[in-house]
């Protein structure tokens, strides 16, 4: 039986995690959950999985969610309890499905502490590749993606040798505006931005899709994951989201990975390789689909793709930069401060202003984020007081 924790059980990784534990009863137990601060999701998921520790980090909500649930459970909150359910001694795999940089401190406590990782929380790589996949090695753990791109790389390798890779290709649905305009971007709102075509997520992971910066952020996850450089990942725009991603060969082979979209496969395959398990619901048929396209994405149209490779190509901190200007702009968007196009505007200005180091240590990559935070919402401020 794997024992697994799941950091953001309430979002929508974590929910879908929920799913497939419960189809699958007898392979996994459930030892520890938390939220931000969902807590009749968390509730529910205690009184159906009775896990041994539920972790609700907001600590306002703290004594609430304890009175309600009692005995059932140990309750934690704050960045002490996020640890402790990246650590509990019970669990063997910590499924990060917490979302942003919130997910880099348990994350490196859960592999500090020899727990193999099942990875959607994909900043943690963006801003900490280096020092976490140092820490992985170290450690003898291993990290499985989530991410559905990942995903399909990891399978697409197989057994394939590592050496003999040319190059990873990750496909890109292209986002809701795929189709629009330069100009016709200007005017996009955020329902416009949360209405994804192909997939139901987090709302920042679906702002990302609609900018490509979650493709810029895949880029910069599958050069930590699979240790390549900048030049050897391509992005390709295929909007059917069928092919999850590709990995050609040095002798042309392109080997891919297909299926519907949905995000339990890649939960379940991380969760039980190297082994499959059946999984009910619809299956692929293509020719339903009868044609499957693919186009190169725009990055005039859409400049945070490019403004990932260059953080990606300027050094470790620049990534740190990037992804924390980024949270700190998609947080402005969602409540309705800037306009779609401010996103890519304040990351640039924060990146001109930012001096890259390499691999920065835990604290440093801290002190980075929050600088880059700090920057976004000062230069924000600025335009706004200006107009
Ligand atoms: P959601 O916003 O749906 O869920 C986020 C989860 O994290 C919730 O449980 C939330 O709690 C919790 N949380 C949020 N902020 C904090 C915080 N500061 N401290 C502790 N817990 C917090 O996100 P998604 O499930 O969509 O995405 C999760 C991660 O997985 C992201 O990194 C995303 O990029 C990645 N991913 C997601 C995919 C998807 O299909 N959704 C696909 C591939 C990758 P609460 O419910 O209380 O707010
Ligand atoms: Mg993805």
């Amino acid at each position: 039986m794997k024992k697994i924790s799941v950091l953001g059980s309430t979002g929508s990784i974590g929910m879908q995690t929920m799913e497939v534990v419960r189809s699958n009863r007898e392979l996994f137990s459930l030892e520890a959950v938390t939220a931000n601060s969902s807590i009749d999701l968390l509730e529910q998921q205690v009184r159906e999985f009775r896990p041994k520790l539920a972790v609700i980090y907001d600590e306002s909500k703290y004594a609430e969610f304890k009175s309600r649930v009692g005995t059932l459970t140990e309750v934690a909150t704050g960045i002490e309890g996020l640890i402790a359910a990246a650590t509990i001694a019970e669990a063997d795999t910590v499924v990060t499905s917490i979302v942003g940089i919130a997910g880099l401190i348990p994350t490196y406590h859960a592999i500090n502490n020899h727990k193999n990782i099942a990875l959607a929380n994909k900043e943690t790589l963006v801003a900490g590749g280096r020092l976490i996949m140092s820490k992985a090695k170290e450690n003898n753990v291993s990290i499985l993606p989530v991410d559905s791109e990942h995903c399909a790389i990891f399978q697409s390798i197989g057994c394939n040798k590592k050496s003999q890779i040319s190059k990873l290709i990750l496909t890109a649905s292209g986002g809701p505006f795929r189709t629009k305009t330069k100009e016709e971007l200007n005017h996009v709102t955020l329902a416009d931005a949360l209405n994804h075509p192909n997939w139901k997520m987090g709302k920042k992971i679906t702002v990302d899709s609609a900018t490509l910066m979650n493709k810029g952020l895949e880029v910069i996850e599958a050069r930590w994951l699979f240790d390549v450089n900048a030049e050897e990942i391509e992005v390709c725009v295929h909007p059917q989201s069928i092919i999850h991603s590709m990995v050609e060969y040095i002798d042309g082979s392109v080997i891919a990975q297909l299926g519907l979209p949905d995000m339990k496969l890649p939960i379940q395959y991380a969760l039980t390789y190297p082994n499959r398990l059946s999984m009910q619901g619809e299956k692929l048929d293509l020719t339903k689909y009868g044609t499957l396209t693919f186009e190169k994405p725009d990055t005039e149209k859409f400049p945070c793709l490019k403004l990932a490779y260059d953080a990606l190509k300027a050094g470790d901190s620049a990534c740190v930069t990037v992804n924390g200007a980024n949270e700190a702009a998609v947080e402005l968007f969602l409540n309705g401060k800037i306009s779609f196009m401010d996103i890519p505007k304040l990351i640039t200005s924060v990146l001109e202003k930012h001096e890259t180091i390499n691999n920065p240590t835990l604290e440093e990559i801290i002190e980075i984020d929050q600088w880059a935070r700090s920057l976004t919402y000062e230069l924000y401020k600025k335009r706004w007081s200006n107009c």
